[in-house]
C-alpha cells in the first residue's frame, strides 16, 4: 500500500495520515528515499545555510512552552547592540553565508521596530561584495507587526519573514498560549506578509501532547493554502520552566517517538509541497547527536547554524538541552561543514538560496 500511496501525483489527508503513521523500518525507508528524489528533482541537493543572529530574548509574549517567555523570570535578558549584530552579519557574509537571520522575541514597539530596520540597511549595505552584489539575504523572525511595519522591514531590504504557527488546529494553539495569543492574529499576519512580497515562512512544533496524526496533516495541507515558501518545523522538547507540568512526563516517555514523527513530517511535506525550502533544525540534534543529518536525509535543504556571539547563547534557550551554546561561530562553520559533507552534500556558499517555490512565483508574477 505504501508504493501506491508514494506513486501518487497527489496526496489526500488520508494518505497524509497513512505515511505519518509509517513505523515499519522499510517502510520508513521508502518513505525517505522518495522524499529524497523529489527534493533532489525539485530543488536539487545542495545545503543553503543561514547565520542564525538570536539579537535579542526579551519577550512580549507567554507561550506556555517557550523557555524566553516573558514571564519566565529566570531568564537573563539582552540585546545585542548593532556593532555586535553587524559583526556577525560580515562574519558570515565572508564566511560565504549568503543569507542570515536575525531572530528574537516578539516586540512590536516603535524603538524596537526601528532598530530592526535601521540594523537591516546597515547590513545590506555593508555586507555588499563581487559574490553577494545585493549584501547577504536576510529573513526577519521578529513576530506580529502592523503592515506598515512589515513594509518597513521589507523596504529596508529584508525579503524573507519566518512567523511559525506552531501548530494549525485553533483548540490546540490555544491550549498552548495564553488567551490573548490568537491564531488567527498570526493568520492575518501571513497573509500580510504575503502582500507585501516575502518569500514567507511558518512552521510547527511536532509531538506537541494531545497532537493527532489528523492535526500534523492538516499543518501540511496549511502550508501549502498559504502558499508558504520555507519550512522550519522541529520536535517538541520540552523546557523545564514550563508551566505545563504534566507536559514533562509526556516528553520524556514520548522523545524517541516525537523523534521519528519529525523526521517524517519532512518527508511527507517535501512530497506534498516538492519546491519549498525545508530547514533541518537544531532542535532536532537535541534529541539524537545525527538527527540534523538526518533531517537532510529525510528531504531538507537548509540548515541555520548559530552565529550569535557565544556568551549571549546560553540565554536564548527556548527549549532545554538546546546544543551549540558552548561553540564559536567558527566551530559551528566548521561543524556544519563537516555534517553536510559526512552525507555527501555540498554548501550552497555565497547565495541567498531562495526557494524555488518563490522564484517561480516571482517569475509567474513578472510575465502577468
Ligand atoms: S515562542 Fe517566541 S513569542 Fe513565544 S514566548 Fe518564545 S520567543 Fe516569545
Amino acid at each position: 500500500m505504501i508504493d501506491e500511496i508514494l506513486d501518487k501525483k497527489e496526496l489526500s489527508s488520508e494518505d497524509l495520515v497513512t505515511l505519518l503513521k509509517l513505523d515499519k523500518k522499510e517502510d520508513l525507508e521508502k518513505l525517505r528515499i522518495r522524499s529524497y528524489r523529489t527534493m533532489a528533482d525539485n530543488v536539487g541537493e545542495l545545503v543553503y545555510i543561514r547565520g542564525l543572529i538570536e539579537f535579542s530574548n526579551y519577550c512580549t509574549r507567554d507561550c506556555l512552552y517557550c523557555g524566553i517567555r516573558k514571564s519566565n523570570s529566570k531568564v537573563k535578558r539582552y540585546i545585542l547592540t548593532k556593532d555586535e549584530i553587524l559583526e556577525s552579519a560580515m562574519w558570515s557574509a565572508e564566511k560565504g553565508y549568503g543569507s542570515i537571520v536575525l531572530q528574537s522575541g516578539e516586540r512590536s514597539d516603535e524603538s524596537f521596530v526601528s532598530f530592526v530596520e535601521d540594523i537591516i540597511y546597515e547590513i545590506k549595505e555593508k555586507t555588499k561584495s563581487d559574490l553577494l552584489p545585493n549584501g547577504v539575504g536576510i529573513t526577519v523572525c521578529i513576530g506580529e507587526l502592523s503592515y506598515q511595519q512589515y513594509q518597513r522591514i521589507f523596504n529596508a531590504g529584508a525579503h524573507r519573514y519566518l512567523l511559525r504557527i506552531e501548530t494549525s488546529n485553533p483548540d490546540l494553539f490555544r491550549k498552548i498560549h495564553p488567551e490573548n495569543q490568537k491564531i488567527e492574529t498570526r493568520i492575518e499576519c501571513l497573509e500580510m506578509l504575503h502582500q507585501i512580497g516575502f518569500h514567507i515562512g511558518t512552521g510547527v512544533m511536532i509531538g506537541l501532547p494531545e497532537q493527532t496524526f489528523e492535526d500534523l496533516a492538516a499543518d501540511i495541507q496549511f502550508f501549502k493554502k498559504y502558499d508558504c515558501d520555507m519550512i522550519g518545523m522541529g520536535p517538541y522538547i520540552i523546557n523545564l520552566d514550563t508551566p505545563m507540568e504534566y507536559w514533562k512526563d509526556y516528553y520524556f516517555e514520548n522523545q524517541k517517538n516525537i523523534y521519528s514523527l519529525s523526521l517524517k513530517m519532512i518527508a511527507v511535506t517535501r512530497l506534498y509541497l516538492k519546491d519549498v525550502n525545508i530547514a533541518s533544525t537544531t532542535a532536532l540534534q537535541a534529541i539524537y547527536p545525527w538527527g540534523r543529518e538526518q533531517g537532510l536525509l529525510y528531504g531538507a535543504n537548509v540548515i541555520m547554524p548559530s552565529v550569535t556571539p557565544r556568551n549571549y547563547r546560553k540565554d536564548y534557550l527556548l527549549y532545554d538541552g538546546k546544543p551549540c551554546t558552548e561553540e564559536f561561530a567558527g566551530d559551528c562553520l566548521n561543524c556544519v561543514l563537516s555534517r553536510v559533507h559526512s552525507i555527501n552534500r555540498e554548501v550552497g556558499l555565497n547565495s541567498w538560496g531562495d526557494a524555488k517555490h518563490y522564484i517561480k512565483k516571482k517569475e509567474l508574477n513578472s510575465i502577468s
